[in-house]
């Protein structure tokens, strides 16, 4: 695509819709928004946006489609796969002031959200009603409804109440020529054509810009009971995630940690895990290793004490079970969350980690978290793989860091990706393609999906201004 001209005349008009303050143009004001979370993918841009409704997000695509200059949608930026940033000096739309909170509709359980609100703040917002957003993740401070949208977000509560998409009952978007659709009403039954929240829900801002979003919500379930557990393989903890599933009807959320990601984070919170081979001072000096040890949070959440229901099915794991340490009061619980919940930042504390997050079919889930570090190091012997991840919906987080926390071989993404394939799962569990995952996408899709794909977006974006080197090959 032959990009457009930012001339003084576009940035006068633009200037004109959003305000001299909201268009930012010198690079020490734009750099923020270039360089992304892992700092593994940074670019440039000539020009940032920072519209602040939904008609100034409008009247500015109509401007940049005019000019035909593509761009980028940001939202908090958190993304993990590179789409969130310009790596072609695409001009950037910042949505974070669209931040508006709506009143919380108590008759429908629902609410209308400004693209821009962050997770935290649509989550303090719902539980004043007595209610909750049904996606939780460690980013809440600064993932935005809008980009969770967008990348279909998944966390640690899916396998409760099912990731982003599911929670999407209305959604209005701005296409490339500045278009606005509009379907906000949130009625539970609407049959009436094709569902524009569900297309846009995972599409990376390849196909509208997302301005406001309706979602479900749930009732809170403020009762909570957390347990750590720790198992000798991955095999007996898969096994245990799976009765805990079975089992426990008020289940609410099961990660896991295995042993590398496990030593890493100890060491990187200074405590010991308390429970598992790594106890005592092992978080002083821990080797970081994958030793084969696994880790699962369980959490049961209801409105009446879960701790009886989940202390009963933890009992049952008795054989598999190597040790337990279960928590009833928030702080306690909080304790056990801190080694899963900083296990990303210890990773990038670490270095600059490749991150291919991925799902596997339950039966292959186990073969692949003790199969995967000898994948990774066939191709990169000083490499080091990191697994962690939402073990209740068959995601595995790899991430991998080389040497003194270098990036690893670029080799390496396509190994493992090539094996999750192999195994039947997903190259992307729940952080999307971005630019990260574009040359192994064919790995799970056929050409036909992938011709469709292309005339979706020919037909919302004829001339490819929205995130051009994001998700489509
Ligand atoms: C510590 C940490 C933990 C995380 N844990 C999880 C997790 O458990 N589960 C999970 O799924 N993800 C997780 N993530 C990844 C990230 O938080 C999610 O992908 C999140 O949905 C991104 O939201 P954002 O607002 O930061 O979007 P951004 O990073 O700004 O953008 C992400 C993508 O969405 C597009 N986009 C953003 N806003 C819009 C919009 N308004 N309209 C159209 N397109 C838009 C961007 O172009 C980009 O392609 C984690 C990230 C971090 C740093």
């Amino acid at each position: 695509m032959s990009t457009g001209v930012i001339d003084a005349g576009l940035i006068d008009e633009l200037t004109g819709i959003v305000g001299a303050v909201h268009v930012l143009r010198a690079p020490e004001m734009t750099a923020g928004y270039s360089i992304d979370w892992t700092r593994r993918f940074a670019g440039a841009t000539p020009l940032v946006i920072r519209p602040g409704d939904t008609a100034e997000t409008a009247a500015v695509m109509s401007a940049l489609a005019a000019a035909r200059v593509p761009v980028v949608p940001q939202g908090g930026n958190t993304g993990l796969v590179g789409g969130s940033v310009p790596l072609a000096g695409e001009a950037v739309l910042s949505m974070r002031r669209l931040n508006i909170c709506e009143p919380v509709d108590e008759l429908a359980s629902q609410v209308t959200l400004g693209a821009g609100v962050t997770l935290a703040d649509a989550q303090a917002h719902a539980a004043a009603s007595g209610l909750s957003v049904g996606v939780d993740l460690a980013a809440r401070d600064s993932a935005t409804i809008g980009g969770m949208v967008a990348t279909n977000a998944g966390g640690i509560n899916v396998l409760r109440y099912g990731a982003m998409r599911a929670q999407v009952v209305g959604i209005e978007a701005v296409l490339a020529d500045g278009t606005v659709v509009s379907h906000l009403a949130g009625l539970e039954k609407d049959n009436t054509g094709y569902d524009l929240g569900s297309l846009l829900a995972g599409s990376e801002g390849t196909l509208g810009i997302i301005t406001r979003v309706r979602l479900r919500l749930h009732p809170t379930q403020p009762e909570r009971a957390t347990a750590l557990l720790a198992f000798e393989t991955a095999a007996d903890a898969v096994s245990a995630a799976a009765a805990l599933r079975r089992g426990v009807a008020s289940l609410h959320a099961l990660e896991a940690v295995f042993e590398g990601a496990m030593a890493l984070v100890s060491r990187h919170l200074g405590v010991a895990p308390p429970v598992g081979r790594l106890g005592g001072d092992s978080h002083r000096n821990p080797p970081i290793e994958d030793g084969g040890g696994a880790w699962l949070i369980a959490e049961a959440a209801a409105r009446t004490d879960p701790s009886d229901e989940l202390g009963a099915a933890v009992e049952e794991l008795a054989d598999l079970v190597v040790d337990a340490a279960v928590a009833l009061d928030p702080a306690a619980r909080q304790r056990l969350w801190a080694f899963r919940d900083n296990v990303t930042e210890a990773i990038s504390a670490a270095g600059i980690p490749h991150k291919l997050d991925v799902t596997l079919p339950a039966a292959r889930l186990a073969e692949f978290v003790d199969g995967v570090p000898d994948v990774v190091r066939a191709t990169d012997p000083d490499a080091q793989p990191l697994l962690f991840g939402h073990l209740g919906d068959g995601n595995v987080h790899v991430n991998v860091l080389g040497p003194g926390g270098a990036e690893p071989a670029d080799e390496v993404d396509d190994a493992v990706l090539r094996y999750v394939a192999e195994l039947g799962g997903s190259i992307s569990a729940e952080h999307g393609i971005g630019t990260a995952k574009l040359s192994q996408l064919h790995l799970n899709r056929s050409e036909a999906e992938l011709a469709a794909f292309s005339a979706i977006k020919r037909a919302l974006d004829p001339v490819g201004l929205l995130n051009p080197n994001v998700l489509l090959p």
